[in-house]
């Protein structure tokens, strides 16, 4: 048997695995409610959600109004919103950001 390749611990790949997911969003989004710049997106886990590229979330500190950063297809889109609505207990402000070209 060789020697196994070096790898990292499990949170250290976690924590890649954060950095590369948060890396797929815009440096910072604006909030649909005050308007101010967000800079601390979380990235949200949409694996097992057919048609979402992205989806992540900011809340704001000024007015704690969280903006979701989504892209996919229309129905995964649709799909995602009634989720939010589902889980906020509100309907949900979606801020629609363009995934940026690479
Ligand atoms: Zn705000």
């Amino acid at each position: 048997m060789g020697q196994a390749k070096l790898r990292g611990t499990f949170e250290q790949r976690a924590a890649n695995a954060k950095t590369n997911a948060r890396a797929q969003f815009p440096d910072s989004i604006q909030c649909n409610n005050c308007q101010a710049w967000l800079t601390e997106i979380e990235p949200l886990d949409i694996r097992g959600i057919p048609g979402m590229r992205l989806a992540g979330g900011a809340v704001c500190a000024g007015c704690a109004h969280t903006t979701w950063v989504l892209d996919g297809t229309p129905e995964a889109l649709a799909g995602m919103q009634g989720y939010l609505d589902d889980a906020q207990d509100e309907e949900a402000k979606i801020g629609f950001v363009k995934k940026p070209q690479a």
